[in-house]
């Protein structure tokens, strides 16, 4: 029997290939390779995609795009900024690139989303910002976010590094606070060939910041008006987005037939983690929390079937940051998801045949446990 994996983008590529080598001829052929029309493009596209008024700059990385946005945002040392500890590491590396200290908030227990009725308890004098994950694909609630940090002039950066396509409310995440940071990391919804990120703003103030940090603070030639960094997404990469940005639709659709057929032949006692009303689910991933999580999951790897954990260590009690203070307890629900957590094979181009026998192979384990 054939290995269901959990990634695999070369079958995506080999029905891209034609148009891929033309695009990427007709970069290196231009000249030009840093700044060029086909980053333009791809910026426009993406606006195009998020079909909401703003613009987007086109950065290096996603890690890049949140340290950018809060950079614009004017956020350095001495600021707080409020995110979550069941994220990838990147969102809190972000922060500390800017000099600000993150600060943990506990999740859902349902949803592992960000629990908005204990953010009022975390907020101080020192609060700038807070960095809302829009994790697995799944949509936190930012209108009401909103009304919760509202007239304490605290900025909201949406994280959609896993949520391109997502919705709340019937708006695209990225689009609903004041800015938005995307990654193009090859395994994302939209995945370039490398590194590549990008911040959406409806703020043109914001926008024209965060176009002069990703180039080293410059505004014109050779004067740097701010402090920058070097951040930016290369003409190839741009290339390669454009090509699969007009697939990303379709794409999204397939994520979202192949979790509907999770839904249906899931074991009861694998549970998928809930999203709340009004959400449109990107499906980044497919998680359920499972008992006896590390054994089911060597269970599955045997009978050939591939599985991820996202993430299996809170950030709070990683040894990189235990400069922070979080202790044990500290983040109780985050804590007690974190060891049930199992990602279960999804990709557009996966079988929807291969998702019956995860289901078929993951209640056969979970009966015998
Ligand atoms: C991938 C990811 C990032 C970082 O993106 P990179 O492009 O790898 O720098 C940030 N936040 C979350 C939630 C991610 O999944």
């Amino acid at each position: 029997m054939n290995r269901i994996r959990m990634f695999d983008y070369l079958g995506q590529y080999r029905t891209l290939q034609a148009e891929m080598q033309v695009a990427l001829a007709r970069v290196l052929e231009s000249g030009q390779l840093i700044l060029g029309p086909a980053g333009q493009r791809f910026e426009e596209d993406f606006a195009g995609f998020l079909g909401s008024d703003g613009q987007c700059v086109a950065v290096n990385s996603g890690t890049d795009a949140l340290a950018v946005a809060l950079r614009a945002l004017d956020v350095g040392p001495g600021d707080e900024v409020i995110t979550v500890a069941n994220t990838a590491v990147p969102t809190v590396s972000a922060i500390r690139m800017t000099g600000a200290t993150p600060v943990f908030c506990d999740v859902d227990a349902d949803t592992a989303l960000l629990d908005l009725n204990e953010v009022p308890r975390r907020l101080t004098p020192r609060t700038k910002a807070i960095i809302p994950v829009h994790l697995y694909g799944n949509a936190v609630d930012i209108p009401l976010l909103r009304q919760v940090v509202a007239g304490q002039g605290i900025k909201i950066i949406e994280d959609c590094a896993q949520a391109h396509g997502a919705t709340f409310g019937g708006r695209m995440v990225g689009t609903m606070g004041d800015a938005g940071a995307f990654s193009f990391y090859p395994t994302k919804n939209l995945g370039a060939y490398g590194d590549g990120g990008l911040c959406f703003s409806a703020d043109a103030e914001l926008v024209r910041k965060m176009r002069m940090i990703r180039m080293y603070g410059f505004e014109g030639s050779y004067y740097a008006e701010i402090e920058g960094v070097n951040s930016r997404l290369d003409e190839l990469q741009a290339a390669v987005l454009s090509v699969k940005l007009p697939h990303l639709a379709a794409w999204l659709a397939q994520r979202r037939e192949l979790a509907a057929a999770y839904d249906r032949h899931l074991p009861a006692s694998a549970r998928h983690l809930r999203s709340g009303a009004g959400v449109g689910h990107a499906y980044h991933l497919y998680v359920v929390t499972v008992p006896e999580r590390d054994r089911v999951r060597a269970e599955l790897a045997q009978r050939g079937i591939d599985t991820g954990i996202h993430y299996p260590h809170p950030i709070h009690r990683m040894r990189g940051y235990s400069f922070l203070g979080y202790g044990e307890g500290s983040l109780p629900r985050t804590e007690a998801l974190a060891p049930n957590l199992l990602s279960l094979p999804l990709y557009p181009e996966l079988p929807v045949d291969d998702v019956l026998r995860v289901c078929e192979a993951l209640s056969g384990i979970l009966d015998r446990l």
